[in-house]
């Protein structure tokens, strides 16, 4: 660690803004500091720890919501539909789009999503994609940062959903509050998901495509699976909720399920169970990341090299030598 973590940099040269200010903009609503920030925690900038440290006091107000479920079940249709509805409610409103298969960040991905620039213009929505491949440390260390920059910004909901296919879903789960699982009639989708475990951590559940035949019978299949489903949180039951995102059928009814669930969350303590977890989760993430960085430092060390040379000669075995080796670190 650095001795100088906590200090606060002095404006960038070229006019670019302090830390303090940025997070003081960010505060203000101001979507590119927000913009600016993530940027900062997602490209392990040299100020992230002192970004870290300036969010830290201000984080813990946002309610962060995981969005999952098959690709083409109406996860990016959904999320926008939820936006409208919560700024029908007034409440200001982060997204943060999670593509775990692609290295691109930042706007490039979301200009294909037509729907989401419904909300383009509008000051009480922050959206952001964020790429995770290739990141060091992947989803788990980057994506709790970007959280933390949106729920300081005053975001009192923040829906973090996946793009793309990828078998992250249970990670984003882990991030979240409250887990809304996505389904849609006609796709298998209460087998697959009974495979992907996400019955276990769906806090609510969502038959999307209502419009279409099959909805009904697939909410009735669902509710006898989750019947009968060992569920981490057994004091609460999943609704299963029929939507059709398209038009924002039901939507309504599903950000009052989500409110009903934080309310439990609070009165239950779970929330603050599920949030050490997560935080838990991220220390370890970030401690991880240094052990391997300082590994990754060893390659020109001649260590290493000397400790393969005597497991080899017999003097030691692998299980020694990893220990001798963690000392050192
Ligand atoms: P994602 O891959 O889970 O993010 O799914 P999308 O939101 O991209 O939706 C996939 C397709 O399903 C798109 O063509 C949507 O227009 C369509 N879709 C989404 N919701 C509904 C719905 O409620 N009813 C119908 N009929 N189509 C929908």
């Amino acid at each position: 660690m650095t001795s100088d973590s906590r200090a606060t940099t002095p404006p960038q040269p070229g006019g670019a803004p302090s830390v303090a200010d940025l997070v003081q903009q960010a505060r203000d609503g101001q979507p590119r500091a927000v913009a600016r920030l993530i940027s900062l925690v997602e490209d392990r900038s040299p100020s992230l720890r002192e970004v870290s440290a300036a969010l830290t006091p201000l984080v813990g107000g946002a309610h962060v919501v995981g969005i999952t479920g098959s690709p083409g079940v109406g996860k990016s249709t959904s999320t926008s539909a939820l936006v409208t509805a919560l700024r029908a409610q007034g409440q200001r409103v982060g997204v943060l789009a999670v593509d775990p298969s692609s290295p691109f960040s930042g706007g490039a991905l979301l200009g294909d999503r037509i729907r989401m620039q419904d909300h383009a213009l509008d000051e009480g929505v922050y959206i952001r994609s964020m790429a995770s491949r290739g990141h060091l440390g992947g989803l788990s260390a980057t994506a709790p940062q970007a959280l933390r920059v949106l729920d300081a910004a005053g975001c009192d909901v923040v829906l973090v959903e996946t793009v793309g296919v990828g078998q992250s879903e249970v990670e984003i789960a882990g991030l979240a509050d409250t887990t809304l699982v996505l389904l849609a009639p006609g796709m298998g989708d209460g087998i697959q998901a009974a495979k992907a475990g996400i019955l276990e951590i769906g806090d609510v559940f969502v038959v999307n495509k209502a419009d279409r035949d099959g909805a009904v019978s697939t909410r009735r299949e669902l509710r006898s699976v989750i019947a009968m489903t060992d569920r981490a949180d057994g004091s609460w039951t999943p609704p299963i909720l029929l939507t059709t995102a398209t038009t924002g059928e039901g939507v309504p009814e599903v950000v009052e399920q989500i409110l009903a669930h934080r309310a439990h969350l609070q009165d239950s303590g779970e929330l603050e169970r599920r949030r050490l977890a997560r935080t838990r989760r991220e220390i370890e993430a970030l401690a991880l990341t240094q052990v391997r960085s300082r590994f990754a430092h060893l390659s020109g060390d001649t260590r290493l090299d000397t400790l393969a040379a005597q497991v080899l000669a017999g003097q030691t075995d692998p299980f020694a030598a990893a220990d001798t080796l963690v000392e050192h670190l």
